[in-house]
């Protein structure tokens, strides 16, 4: 999205330029990640590529590395938080039916506990 007007209020773009606070546990030139503010479980981690894209549907061809990257990312972090040999749920949520609250694109990162199943 190109609309500086949007990308201005969109809260995930904002945590990104550091206008508002977040618990960044992780930022890289692409990626930044952040504790989400409401913990479902006790590993419960954001990951956000830095442009914007409002959910996954959004991605084009061109955000090949980048979506492949946030999944790394998110495995990655999973073995920082001491959660990889437990086990780990990587998702995302896509529009109203999903429950999707925030709309920029953002992988959970949940863990942490047995996780109810799908
Ligand atoms: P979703 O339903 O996939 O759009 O989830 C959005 C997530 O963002 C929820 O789990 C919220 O708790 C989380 N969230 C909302 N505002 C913030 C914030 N300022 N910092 C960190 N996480 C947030
Ligand atoms: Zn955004």
């Amino acid at each position: 999205m190109k609309d500086p007007k949007r990308v201005s209020a969109c809260l995930f773009c904002r945590i990104v330029a550091r206008e508002l606070p977040a618990d960044i546990v992780y930022e890289d030139a692409e990626v930044l990640s952040f504790r989400d503010i409401r913990p479902k479980y006790p590993v419960h981690l954001l990951v956000v590529p830095k442009v914007h894209l409002a959910g996954v549907a959004d991605l084009q061809v061109e955000h090949e590395p980048l979506a492949g990257k946030l999944l790394r990312i998110g495995a990655h972090l999973a073995r920082r938080e001491g959660i990889a040999n437990s086990g780990f749920r990587l998702l995302t949520n896509e529009g109203p039916d999903a429950g999707q609250v925030v709309h920029h694109l953002h992988l959970h990162v949940l863990g942490g506990e047995s996780l109810r199943g799908l």
